[in-house]
């Protein structure tokens, strides 16, 4: 099988790569490195079945011969990462939303029917917490200068891009709604916590819990993610309707970095950090974030494999054999 990976040079969208090219399937990843990096697909490059193409799908002159050639197109690229979506509301706008319209619109363009998923986020939740986040419940959202909510509403504008693209024109499109991801490759420049807590852990610097660290994340392994999102692609049960992707695992912020110094056996400290100092005086924190996993389940049968201290395991390894001299850690 063709695959397209928009995004394939990212922390997801590379794992997703290696994970067709174990298949036996061919891959080709664009990606404008603004957060992915060539680091991350260095060794896909040696595969002769994996392409690579550094470029901004707003303005990418391949984009036609690539969609053509797809069998399935995973539509990943997106301005991520907490830090930089709240910096950069403009780019969030430009890249999500109108970055998916050009590509939906050069599929129909084509006629062909390729088999499609669209990273949606849990972000899309909003302010929605203290319930159980399933797929069904009402949104609520206070627009807000300075907050998620611009990345929050690009990312239910792609739901709904996918949705009337299914519709209109007969796509087969499937909406994954990612919850909080780890694992290797994952860099803490734009602010996720797991890969910042190990590096801080590992250098016995202070671990920077943010707020007073009750807020909750439920975090899924890379791994098991990217394979869920492999089930979903053309999956007839998945298209037309948002599916969440994660793990329910719920544990509070101050609870993981404890346990990433137990794990490390590091002898650093944690320091608590306002989050007013963190992400700038308009934050307003998420509190909890746990996905219910019914529809994805039923739809794939998917289970995760990795639990959070094998990953956390996993990544300290990875540190201490040298990886970080490859740039993956903040
Ligand atoms: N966080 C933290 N210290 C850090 C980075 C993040 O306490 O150095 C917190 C952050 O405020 C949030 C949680 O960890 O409550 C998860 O942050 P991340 O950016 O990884 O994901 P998201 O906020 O998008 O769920």
């Amino acid at each position: 099988m063709n695959i397209l990976i928009t995004g394939g040079a990212g922390f997801i969208g590379s794992h997703l790569a290696e994970l067709h090219l174990n298949n036996g399937d061919s891959v080709f990843a664009v990606d404008d490195l603004s957060t992915g990096r060539r680091s991350n697909i260095e060794e896909l490059l040696d595969s002769g079945d994996f392409r690579f193409e550094a470029a901004d799908l707003l303005d990418w002159d391949g984009l036609e011969e690539a969609v053509a050639e797809a069998d399935r197109i995973y539509h990943l690229a997106a301005v991520v990462g907490m830090f930089r979506v709240l910096d950069e509301p403009v780019e969030v706008m430009r890249v999500n939303v109108g970055g998916t319209e050009v590509l939906l619109e050069e599929v129909v363009r084509s006629g062909d029917t390729p088999e499609i998923l669209i990273a949606s986020s849990s972000s899309v939740y909003g302010k929605t917490h203290g319930v159980v986040l399933d797929e069904e419940v009402e949104l609520v959202f206070t627009p807000e200068a300075g907050g998620l909510t611009t990345y929050a509403l690009s990312k239910l504008a792609n739901e709904l891009q996918a949705i009337a693209y299914h519709r209109e024109h007969g796509l087969g499109i499937s909406i994954a709604r990612l919850f909080n991801t780890v694992g290797p490759r994952q860099a803490g420049t734009y602010g996720y916590v797991l890969p910042r807590f190990v590096s801080q852990a590992v250098k016995g610097e202070p671990l920077t819990v943010f707020g007073d660290g009750t807020q909750t994340r439920s975090f899924c392994d890379v791994r098991d993610t990217a394979k869920a999102l492999e089930l979903l692609a053309g999956n007839g049960n998945a298209i037309g309707k948002p599916i969440n992707v994660g793990n329910t695992r719920e544990i509070p912020i101050i609870d993981l970095a404890r346990l990433v110094i137990e794990r490390s056996g590091s002898s650093s400290d944690i320091e608590f950090i306002p989050y007013g100092e963190a992400y700038g005086e308009s934050f307003r924190t998420i509190g909890q974030r746990r996905p219910v996993i019914t529809r994805l389940v039923e739809a794939t049968g998917f289970q995760p494999k990795w639990s959070l201290e094998q990953t956390i395991d996993d990544l300290l390894e990875r540190q201490s054999a040298g990886v970080s001299s490859k740039g993956e850690w903040v």
